[in-house]
């Protein structure tokens, strides 16, 4: 009960990437970069299992970001064409590939760190790729010409890639949709029809996070726009809570996100943000437990995940290893106090 989790990637070491930003920049080139990210997998899974996370990841080490790493191997994405864009409605700038003809999986793309990661640890291992509709949100496009069969497309590149992680012993494969947070009627229409075609026929656990974003200030400055409540998650759970996703991954710390919106995912397991990205506060235990308790009035406790609200790529490294022992102090608290009362 309380199994822990993390949304997905982890600070990188600086002599891999450069620290504390966004689409940061190798360090190294060539063999030297592969051998480099292969020793940052191994040391972000062993900081996950020192801190007592129970499901794990490859903490996302091997890509520069959680879209492009993707896109980077396929055909149809040329990189040489890039143009600076408005993503997520307009809240921020990003330098975007354009997709210039069918889009083909060239390849495997993260079977290398998959395998890694698979190597190096006998925890339940999660494995994140980015959601048909934030790829689609963080590209430019020349080639398919309407958002949905844009979306299709990569659905079903994303399943290959699914499959192929699966079957070397991924046990959840998690697609990171914050997009789903931004356009919610798009949601409802094609994206959750988009999010199953990703999922399809995967036998390991299928979940999809949906967040607020990175803890960067374009981020922070949307969300002061959005009101007194947070109301995004009520216009897509219901969907949600209909389809074959097993798992969602949502934020609650220090969010301003009605609590009682998670009672919309029955069936679902919950992977209840219950570590703030966006602050360099480490939050104490019984913070945690604050937000598990809160979460519990609307979540069975066997269906309760503590997890981090989003990735801590851009964060301070220190701070979040910090916080994965406090997310994992938190749910030990937790299995102490309502476990029992609950059995
Ligand atoms: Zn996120």
């Amino acid at each position: 009960m309380f199994e822990t989790t993390i949304a997905g990637s982890l600070p990188k070491p600086a002599w891999l990437a450069k620290p504390r930003m966004l689409w940061a920049p190798w360090q190294l080139a060539g063999d030297a970069l592969v051998e480099a990210k292969r020793d940052a997998t191994v040391l972000a899974l062993k900081e996950q299992e020192d801190a007592g996370i129970d499901i794990v990841t490859d903490g996302e080490q091997a890509r520069q970001h959680f879209v492009h790493g993707f896109l980077e191997r396929l055909d149809g994405v040329d990189f040489g064409r890039r143009v600076t864009m408005g993503i997520r409605n307009n809240r921020y700038d990003a330098e975007v590939p354009t997709v210039t003809g069918p889009i083909r999986r060239a390849g495997s793309v993260h079977r290398f760190e998959a395998e890694i990661a698979r190597a190096h640890t006998r925890r339940s291992l999660k494995f994140t790729l980015p959601g048909p509709m934030t790829i689609i949100d963080t590209l430019a496009d020349e080639h398919y010409g309407d958002k949905s069969s844009l979306a299709m497309a990569f659905a079903a590149v994303l399943n290959e890639e699914a499959r192929e992680l699966a079957a070397i012993g991924v046990d959840v494969i998690q697609f990171d949709e914050p997009a789903f947070n931004v356009y919610m009627d798009d949601v409802v229409q094609w994206g959750i029809a988009a999010l199953e075609r990703a999922a399809e026929g995967l036998e390991c656990k299928t979940a999809v996070h949906i967040c607020y974003g990175y803890g960067i200030k374009a981020n922070i400055d949307w969300k002061s726009t959005l009101g007194a409540e947070w109301r995004q998650y009520e216009a897509i759970f219901p969907a949600l809570a209909a389809s074959r996703i097993d798992q969602v991954s949502v934020e609650c710390a220090g969010a301003k996100v009605p609590i009682n919106l998670l009672g919309l995912l029955k069936g679902k397991d919950v992977l209840l943000g219950a570590i703030d990205v966006a602050s360099e506060r480490i939050e104490t235990p019984e913070e945690v437990i604050a937000t598990i308790e809160r979460a519990l009035t609307f979540v069975a406790p066997e269906r309760l995940y503590p997890c981090t609200n989003c990735g801590m790529a851009p964060m301070d490294r220190s701070v979040a290893i910090g916080k994965l022992a406090a997310l994992s102090a938190g749910a030990a608290l937790a299995r102490e106090r309502f476990g029992s009362q609950h059995r």
